[in-house]
Order: C-alpha cells, then structure tokens, then sequence
C-alpha cells in the first residue's frame, strides 16, 4: 500500500496536456495501484495522474457502485448527451465545493492497464466522475466551470474527485 501526496492547486502539473501512456508494464500496473490507495485514502471518488504529480493520461474512478474501480488509460470521448447540474469537490482544491453542469450521458473509449481498448457507458453521477478526471488529462480544472460556489451548510454528501 503506498499513499501518495496530494498536489494541491496551484500547481503547474495541473494545468497542462497530459502525455498518452505507450507502455502497459509493472510500472503502470504500480501507479495505479498507488492512485488507488490514495484515492482511498483521501475520500475521493477519482483521481487523475496529475493530482499525483504525474503528467499522463491516467484516471481512475471509483463511485463505490456496481460499476468498481474504473481504470482509464488514454481515454477518449466518444459521446455525450443531456445536462445535469450538481454539487462538485475536487482533491486538489481542498474544501472548495461548487455547482457544475456537465453531461447527463457520456461514452469512453479507453485502455485498461494491459493496453485492451474498452469502452463504457456512464450516467448521472458516474458520467460527472469520469468527466471531471478526463478534464484534469487535459490540464482542466473543475473550477474553470463552477457556476455557483457552494457554502458549508450545502456541502453535506458532497464527495470529492
Ligand atoms: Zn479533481
């Protein structure tokens, strides 16, 4: 089990194009195993490559719901429709809890951790998960599309990505 730190904003690494993993080795298989301790460690739901400190197209998502841990490698958008409109938090902004509307409805094509290309399909809460770790690969923060800040006494239930 290793828990990595936390890069918190503001951070360079955090606002730039992550590069596209080539390689599927041990050495992936590890990070994300670390992205996956420290996801859980820190209470969050997702976690991007870059909130380690890691400029690559990594992300995994974790909702704690049927679908399990996600693992996307590389992933690319396929699809999206509807709206939605909810409360958001991210790891890297600690505290910092806002309303955002994304896509009801999203479509991904990605890899897994051996290279297999997949893809899935997300509604409601897990599509606004993977789109939110899929902004941060390209350097996109979720406070760029904050409509409304949230104050402490709305924040109740509100999980951070
Ligand atoms: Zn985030």
């Amino acid at each position: 089990m290793t828990v990595k730190k936390l890069v918190t904003h503001p951070a360079e690494v955090l606002e730039q194009e992550c590069e596209r993993v080539t390689v599927f080795d041990k050495k992936l298989e590890k990070l994300l195993n670390d992205m996956y301790d420290t996801m859980i460690e820190f209470d969050g739901v997702g976690l991007a490559a870059p909130q380690i400190g890691i400029a690559r197209q990594i992300a995994i998502v974790d909702i704690d719901d049927e679908s399990g841990t996600i693992e996307l490698i590389n992933p690319e958008i396929l699809e999206v429709s509807g709206e939605q409109t909810g409360p958001e938090g991210c790891l890297s902004f600690p505290g910092v809890y806002g309303e955002v509307t994304r896509p009801y409805f999203v479509k991904v094509k990605a890899r897994n951790r051996k290279g297999k290309a997949f893809v899935i399909e997300a509604e409601d809460f897990l599509a606004r998960a993977i789109l939110h770790e899929i902004d941060h690969l390209h350097g996109i923060l979720f406070t760029s599309k904050v409509t409304r800040y949230l104050t402490e006494e709305e924040l109740e239930g509100v999980e951070s990505e």
